[in-house]
């Protein structure tokens, strides 16, 4: 098979490679290409890093220029002209027009450093250890980050004890007409509930790896209210959501929440380049100088294609309202779908193009996501027992193209349907390797 070396020289941990085994060579906008020339539409766009889609000439062509006139690939920290640009552009493009003043960290190139780098911040601001974060939540594998990942797949892979972050209901997880923030009020206000103090709540507005969760802003609002009254920071983790995925540049904006803190990566660059951001609050800023170092703090190239994504999709918001008419799309044709396979207990749920579908039978979208490739979809499945199809296209993706995604989709659902209907023992046996 062409992935044999993959499997025979790559460690047991490899991960998406298992659902999708083939060698991808090339790929443009929303089109990947295999090394035998076959080519899929990409509805998983790098779990959220693509989301201006494959090597999109907007940012190729300024990032090459800069390779072609020597521009500095690698500095740590210092001061260089593609890093200048970047600041003065997310200042002006970012920032400034929503009203916002934060202050800018750059932190190693992963998502989990970024959250590493806002747990710091907000343990030694408040003098205590302990952060709040949900239910199904998502926010790296590293060990501080870790600790507030819900997932017993990744904690367990952790060979230490997880410290210092306690678990609260993400809205909705006890179900309709529960605010579940009932119990974390009632939990901070009584000195014998067991919680210890915490120093900051963080949260995704939109839980993309837990299962497309959404939090109603109304939530987020009586969240941040809850922070400001309980003398704890707001982390917001916009490392997925963030960048548009939401249709506005930061998920939290419709709900009209000031975070403390802000963490960014995946689509930053644009490119796919590896980068990490954290916004903070200026008087948040307790850093001694150098005191959360890394060699890859600010990546050049990155910073290149950072700016030029800024300033091409963002400068008005042109842009957001195109992701709103692709959402649009999206969830009327997800919800058509739902509602014509009523036996399957389908479910959409999500925001602007963060969009699931979800299923009664846990081990349906697996099944799904793996007919869908062989038809040349690739889409992932997310949730705590992978039961959500998890719709994560370009946002810039042409109706076309989406529309043949949906097609491809809907057509893999019902062989599923079909095939479970004739030998339902068979296709339960599947296995998914979740990632
Ligand atoms: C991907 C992700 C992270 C971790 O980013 P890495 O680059 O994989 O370390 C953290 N939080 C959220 C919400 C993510 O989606």
């Amino acid at each position: 098979m062409d992935i044999d070396i993959f499997n025979r020289l790559e460690s047991q941990v490899r991960s998406y490679v298992r659902d999708f085994p083939v060698v991808f060579a090339r790929a443009q906008g929303s089109h990947m290409v295999d090394e035998n020339g076959k080519r899929y539409l990409d509805f998983f766009s790098g779990a959220g890093t693509l989301n201006y889609g494959h090597n999109n000439p907007v940012f190729k062509k300024p990032l090459l220029a800069y390779l072609e006139s020597d521009g500095i690939a690698h500095a740590l920290d210092l001061a260089t002209s593609a890093k200048k640009r970047f600041l003065e552009v997310f200042e002006q493009v970012v920032l400034a027009p929503r009203g916002l003043r934060y202050t800018l960290q750059f932190t190693g190139p992963t998502g989990t450093n970024a959250i590493e780098a806002a747990f710091k911040i907000a343990r030694q601001v408040k003098r205590r250890p302990n952060i709040v974060a949900f239910t199904h939540s998502f926010h790296g594998v590293s060990a501080g980050a870790l600790a507030a990942t819900a997932n017993q797949k990744f904690r367990s892979a952790a060979g230490t004890p997880l410290a210092h972050v306690t678990f609260m209901p993400y809205d909705g997880y006890l179900g309709a007409g529960i605010d579940t923030l009932d119990y974390l009020e009632t939990c901070l206000n009584d000195p014998s509930s067991g919680l210890d103090r915490p120093a900051a709540v963080v949260v995704e507005t939109v839980q993309g790896e837990g299962g497309v969760n959404e939090a109603s802003a109304h939530w987020l609002r009586r969240l941040e209210a809850l922070c400001r009254a309980q003398d704890m920071l707001l982390i917001v983790d916009d490392i997925q959501t963030g960048c548009g995925r939401t249709s506005e540049f930061f998920s939290f904006e419709a709900s009209g929440i000031r975070p403390d803190i802000v963490t960014l990566s995946k689509s930053l660059s644009g490119f796919g380049l590896p980068m990490s951001l954290v916004l903070m609050r200026p008087d948040a800023d307790i850093w001694q100088p150098g005191a959360h170092s890394g060699t890859f703090r600010g990546n050049n190239l990155a910073f290149v294609t950072a700016a030029a994504a800024a300033e091409h999709y963002w400068q008005d918001d042109r842009f957001s309202r195109e992701i709103a008419a692709r959402s649009a799309t999206l969830r009327q044709t997800l919800t058509r779908i739902a509602a014509a396979y009523p036996d399957a207990g389908l479910s959409v749920r999500g925001r602007g193009m963060i969009v699931g579908l979800a299923a009664r039978d846990t081990s349906l979208a697996a099944r799904v996501s793996q007919c869908a490739f062989t038809e040349g979809v690739i889409i992932e499945t997310s949730g705590a027992r992978g039961e959500v199809l998890k719709f994560l296209p370009a946002l810039t993706i042409d109706a076309e193209a989406l529309e043949q995604g949906l097609a491809v989709i809907e057509r893999s659902l019902a062989k599923v349907l079909d095939a479970g209907r004739r030998e339902p023992a068979a296709s339960s046996a599947v296995a998914h390797f979740a990632h």
